[in-house]
């Protein structure tokens, strides 16, 4: 029987950095591996804005694009410039889905982030 059990175990084992935010991008979990790629701890991120991952010069027209398609309620693909708890910048390939569970209603919608540091790459 494939447990539930497993899905934590792969979220929690991903070596993809993953968080689950509400509607306003205010994290409630994130994996081990967003810890490691970010030097937060989870407790210092939980219940504060996903946006202060931001290297704060990714240009404006790049989270517009990336808020238009999850109300539109489409996943989005692309590259950011992020900062690390220590100030460090690094490219973040993210992809970002609205999840549409059933027990919510529209206005009640989580987002899932899944990013990985493509530095090296860029
Ligand atoms: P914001 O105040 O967020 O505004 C930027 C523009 O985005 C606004 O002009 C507006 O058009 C739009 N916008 C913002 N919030 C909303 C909203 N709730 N509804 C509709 N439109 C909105 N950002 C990163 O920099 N790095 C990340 O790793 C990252 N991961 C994310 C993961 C998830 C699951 C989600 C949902 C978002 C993530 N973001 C990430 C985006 C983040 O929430 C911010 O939008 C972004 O960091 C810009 O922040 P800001 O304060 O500069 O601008």
């Amino acid at each position: 029987i494939f447990a539930d059990a497993i899905f934590h175990y792969a979220v929690e084992q991903s070596a993809i950095a993953i968080s689950i935010t509400d509607q306003h991008a205010n994290i409630l979990y994130v994996n081990p591996a967003f810890c490691a790629i970010t030097g937060y701890a989870a407790h210092e991120v939980v219940g504060h804005k996903q946006s202060l991952l931001s290297y704060k010069s990714t240009p404006k027209v790049v989270y517009q694009e990336l808020w238009g398609a999850l109300k539109k309620g489409r996943s989005w693909t692309g590259r950011l410039l992020n900062r690390r708890r220590d100030g460090s910048p690094y490219v973040a390939e993210l992809t970002v889905t609205p999840l549409k569970t059933p027990e919510h209603e529209d206005e009640d919608i989580n987002y899932l982030g899944m990013h990985w540091d493509a530095t090296e790459e860029h």
